[in-house]
């Protein structure tokens, strides 16, 4: 099992590191050398949690949208773990708050996780299935046709990563942000920036949603 760095973790390494600016004179070279090790322990437990917060795929390839009638798209959450569910809710609305020509709804159930057109499975997989060069906390796995249409998409998050409430939100509403359509991108407030982070879509992810489904396909 992974040993987990959450936020809170590296806090309490901050704050440890001012409590011991408030020493005496004589101690103040080893509060310097402390807040130093301090600060390269801080540095180092960071950059463990970034690689950790991967919500990323494997390879960079386009991702599609859907055409004019397949619009209507239901999450199918198979994980049969709250905690997932209440995720994958999570991002249903946020995406639902777009104002793009799509609308999400939800839906819990059993059976496996395989393409079947506009309804997108969520399934939880192991650690273990999803690690690439750098641990995969999440994966969009998308069909599209030539003419870029997504034709179906699956959603597979970790089962046993023990990520927290708020990791769970980030990698559902990462991952969902691809099936949609959405590539990553490098701001760093964006919720398809490749490392996550946050569990919001900002005005851009939406407004770039927007444009994807600014038209109406032929044969709608
Ligand atoms: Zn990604
Ligand atoms: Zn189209």
């Amino acid at each position: 099992m992974h040993e987990d760095h959450g936020v809170g973790d590296l806090l309490r390494l901050r704050t440890r590191a001012r409590d011991v600016a408030v020493l005496g004179a004589p101690q103040a070279k080893l509060a310097a050398v402390v807040r130093l090790l301090n600060a390269f322990v801080f540095a180092l437990a960071l950059a463990f949690a970034l690689v950790r917060m991967v919500p990323a795929v494997a390879g960079e390839r386009p991702f599609g949208h859907w055409s004019s009638p397949e619009r209507g798209l239901v999450v199918v959450d198979r994980t049969g773990d709250a905690r997932w569910h209440q995720a994958t809710r999570h991002a249903v609305a946020a995406w639902n708050r777009s104002g793009a020509d799509l609308h999400l709804s939800w839906e819990a159930s059993a059976g496996p996780c395989e393409p079947d057109g506009s309804r997108i499975s969520v399934c939880t997989v192991t650690a273990e299935s999803l690690d690439g060069v750098v641990q995969f906390q999440g994966l969009a796995d998308q069909e599209a046709d030539d003419a870029g249409h997504a034709t179906s998409a699956v959603l597979e998050v970790c089962g046993d990563c023990g990520l927290s409430d708020v990791l769970r939100r980030v990698v559902a509403t990462h991952e969902l942000g691809h099936a949609l359509g959405l590539p990553h991108n490098d701001r760093l407030g964006s919720v398809v920036y490749p490392i996550g982070g946050t569990d919001q879509p900002d005005d851009e992810d939406y407004a770039e949603l927007r444009r994807l489904y600014d038209h109406t396909d032929p044969g709608a």
